[in-house]
């Protein structure tokens, strides 16, 4: 064999849809001759596809049937519980691979930087979506206290939070998520939703879709201004922005049903303050186009303006961006493109788009990996062994391709018992546990 004969080594960071896209675009034909080690920090693969994406949109859940091909094939190694800069370096990967893709993907949450963000009760839509999803790292919330919760955003994260805070717990049961988040919605006193939305109805980054959605959820009231909703010949309108206000007209006009839970839609209104002493009292927000400032009485805050990346020790990273810096999906260290180090996903082109644009983008990713594979086979000669010789030199606990697949027969055992399809083991610990052959189901 040739040097240039044997496999491409390549380590993807990250087993979000872009990580897993990406193996999949260089895995899928057999005479790419490529293997792929997928690193994951979490317990268990598919990142914010399984804990971004809400549990009762089955249809795009369903996208993990896909990726979990991907895993099945003999190329395709996972290592989850293992995080790249704190388990295994970024130098180390460098040296092992002939080349590797950083899919690290974007789930850190911005701030609105207004006085009272910080009160008890105010927290990012990022942490309450971990919560419904079953996050392992989530905070708690409680919503047996709250009737009236306050919702910042524009995009479909907004809709979403909004949609689980007034959905029937009942409703949930078809979906994955566990039994004791199950019990804590069924305990909600929340019956009002107010989203702030600071621009205008025509500028709201809602898909059509999800903004329908809302309408067509049992026993809820959509409240709207219709002075909120610009005329149909106001300015441009693009195609999306034209159905979202179509729809918004319709709900204005709407008489109120009386229906036990009730949404308001708030559009061209700033939150300038969150007020209470130490727990979230109310919202103090302006409308444009008016004089003064309105307080509305809230109990909770959840604020969706955006996801951001973290960097990784190791890993260059544009603080202005909040991107990895690349030119041609590789990463740009000292100032020029790396062959050898390239980027895809959230990580790279930033917290937007839909779960398909990752997989155009790791397909593009994957052709400039190919691009660079001669040159990439001839500079690594010598095989390290790559994750599996440094982890278990140091005896690190990672979770495989096959601890993966008996946590997931251990969701479905569990879905099972309780009269359902599947339900999310939410602790750390356990996924581990159920995840080790010696686990015993209790
Ligand atoms: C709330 C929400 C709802 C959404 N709903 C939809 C929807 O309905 N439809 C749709 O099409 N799209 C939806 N999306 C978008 C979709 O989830 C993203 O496009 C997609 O998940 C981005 O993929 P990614 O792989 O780049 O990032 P991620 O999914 O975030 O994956 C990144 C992975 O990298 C891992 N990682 C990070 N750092 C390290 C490290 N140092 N070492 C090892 N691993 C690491 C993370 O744990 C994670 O698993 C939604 C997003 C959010 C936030």
């Amino acid at each position: 064999m040739t040097t240039t004969d044997r496999p491409l080594r390549v380590a993807v960071v990250g087993g979000g849809p872009a990580g897993l896209y990406t193996a999949d675009a260089l895995t899928f034909d057999p005479d790419s001759n490529a293997t792929v080690d997928i690193l994951e920090r979490l317990p268990v693969p598919f990142g914010l596809l399984r804990y971004g994406v809400a549990p009762d949109h089955l249809t795009m859940k369903l996208a993990v049937n896909s990726l979990q091909e991907v895993l099945d094939r003999p190329s395709v190694r996972l290592f989850c519980n293992v995080e790249i800069g704190r388990d295994i370096e970024v130098e180390e990967l460098r040296r092992h691979y002939d080349a590797v893709v950083y899919a690290t993907g974007a789930d850190a949450d911005n701030k609105l930087a207004i006085p009272g963000e910080d009160l008890t009760g105010s927290s990012s839509a990022t942490s309450f979506v971990k919560w419904y999803n079953g996050h392992p790292e989530a905070m708690d919330f409680d919503l047996s206290r709250a009737s009236t919760v306050g919702v910042i955003g524009a995009g479909n994260v907004a809709l979403d939070v909004t949609r689980i805070l007034v959905k029937q717990a009942e409703e949930l049961r078809n979906t994955d998520i566990d039994e004791a988040t199950l019990v804590a919605l069924a305990a909600s006193t929340v019956t009002d939703v107010h989203i702030f939305i600071r621009r205008g109805a025509e500028f709201a980054k809602f898909t059509t879709k999800e903004l329908r959605e809302l309408g067509e959820l049992h026993d809820v009231d959509i409240v709207v201004d219709p002075e909120h909703i610009p005329a149909d010949d106001a300015g441009e309108l693009g195609a999306v922005a034209k159905r979202n206000i179509a729809l918004l007209r319709a709900w204005s006009g709407r008489t109120p049903t009386g229906a036990t839970r009730r949404i308001h839609f708030h559009f061209s209104t700033r939150p300038t303050e969150i007020l209470g002493e130490q727990s979230v009292r109310a919202i103090r927000v302006e409308r444009s186009g008016t004089d003064g400032c309105r307080d509305i009485p809230v109990d909770m805050i959840l604020r969706a303006v955006g996801y951001r990346s973290r960097p990784i020790a190791g890993v260059p990273f544009s603080d202005e961006t909040a991107t990895i810096p690349h030119e041609d999906h590789r990463v740009i260290r000292d100032g020029a493109p790396q062959r050898g180090e390239y980027a895809v996903g959230w990580a790279k082109r930033g917290p937007s788009g839909v779960l398909g644009t990752n997989r155009s983008d790791a397909e593009a990713t994957a052709g400039a990996v190919f691009d660079d594979r001669v040159e990439l086979l001839t500079q690594r000669t010598e095989d390290f062994g790559g994750a599996l010789n440094l982890l278990t030199t140091r005896g690190t606990r990672f979770l495989d391709n096959d601890a993966w697949n008996t946590i997931a027969d251990r969701e479905i055992q569990l879905g099972t018992i309780h009269d359902r399809q599947r339900i999310k083991i939410r602790s750390w610990d356990e996924l581990v546990a159920a995840g080790s052959p010696a686990f015993t189901p209790s």
